[in-house]
């Protein structure tokens, strides 16, 4: 599978090249608009190509892009399962397929990990009961060094601020009170929103009726930009069972998986996208899985992020130091070494594989 041609250069390209692919496949294939426009003018949605398979009962989700410039890679693996796909015969996978493409299209489309409203659409689907308010308590006190009300610039010492914070602080503090959500600074990083976006909005309508009659769910949902460079860990944030954390071992390996409070990679968070799934779906098996793909050191990772979100608030869009913002904010997420890109599309495609070999098994062991 050839990296190079997989990696889209921009949301518009990717959103077509998976349409296209899903259609000369005769998968089932849906589009829900967030009414918004992308920088071309062109309209922004969720685009949903469904693969039915002979057993109904067991189904993958693949989904890309709920952190918007984080969809290059998962939307590269989409393609290239739907490609594959269309290169054999026969053609389909035995398991039901749903793919989700650009769960955050705005995000995708201008080149931000938040969405039209500022909202990490990662905090934004919080449960029932649960409601849009409260910070961790350290946010409140680093809200002045992660949300400047500036344009960025490349004079300041934030290396320095950073490590000072670090030292302060403590690394796992940080990490959990900075990008676990929050939901007072509508103009700061990791904000998970004052309502239900658009995109929890199509989840929760259409869903159900993409699951079908599923009892036993996978969901991969790629990510890119938490861990060591290339490496790929799937990340739980829910309670698994004995069966599931099995089952994880079995299809991917024992070193593949980390649940979320172990603190190697992750951090709990509210609002999450895992959750959602497995706590709307306690009738099914339901195994959600964040595959995260790591990019470049957490630090440069979040000042590129501090960077961009200064850039879209308080910079023009045309300034050169906003365009200089997004362009790094995508090689951070999405790096442009080709040794990267083939690492982590195979790594991808892999796990893809191995979920359809492990639903399928499952299914034949069973009957
Ligand atoms: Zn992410």
């Amino acid at each position: 599978m050839d990296a190079a041609t997989l990696f889209s250069s921009d949301y518009a390209t990717a959103r077509q090249r998976f349409r296209e692919a899903a259609l000369s496949l005769n998968c089932e294939l849906e589009s829900h608009s967030i009414d918004q426009r992308g920088p071309g003018g062109e309209d922004l949605a969720i685009d949903v190509a469904i693969a039915p398979g002979a057993r109904p009962g067991r189904v993958l989700v693949i989904s890309s892009g709920i952190h918007g410039v984080e969809g290059f890679l998962g939307s590269a693996v989409q393609l290239g399962m739907l490609r594959e796909w269309a290169g054999r015969t026969p053609s389909l996978p035995s398991v039901r397929c749903v793919l989700l493409h650009a769960l955050n299209p705005f995000g995708f489309a201008w080149r931000r990990r938040f969405n039209e409203a500022n909202v990490d659409l990662n905090r934004n689907l919080l449960l029932e009961g649960e409601s849009f308010s409260g910070s961790p308590r350290l946010y409140r006190a680093l809200d002045g060094l992660l949300n400047p009300k500036r344009v960025p610039s490349r004079w300041e010492p934030l290396t320095l601020k950073f490590l000072l914070a670090i030292a302060r602080y403590g690394m796992p503090a940080l990490k959990e009170s900075v990008a676990a959500g929050q939901y007072d600074y509508p103009c700061g990083l990791f904000y998970g929103g004052d309502r239900p976006s658009r995109t929890s909005e199509i989840l929760s309508r259409h869903f159900e009726r993409w699951l079908a009659d599923s009892r036993q769910v996978m969901h991969l949902d790629f990510h890119t930009g938490l861990g060591a460079r290339a490496n790929c860990k799937l990340l739980i944030d829910y309670p698994l069972d004995d069966a599931q954390r099995e089952r994880l071992g079995l299809w991917f390996g024992p070193d593949s998986f980390e649940c979320v409070g172990s603190h190697e990679v992750g951090y709990p968070v509210r609002g999450s996208f895992g959750r959602w799934c497995t706590v709307r779906n306690r009738g099914r098996d339901y195994l959600y899985a964040a595959a995260e793909f790591g990019t470049y050191r957490p630090t440069q990772v979040l000042a590129g992020l501090r960077a961009e979100n200064q850039a879209q608030h308080w910079g023009q869009p045309e300034d050169r130091l906003t365009e200089c913002a997004k362009q790094r904010l995508v090689e951070l997420f999405c790096p442009q070494s080709a040794i990267w890109r083939t690492k982590v599309l195979e790594h991808g495609v892999q796990l893809v594989h191995q979920a359809i070999d492990g639903l399928a098994g499952e299914a034949s062991h069973q009957s």
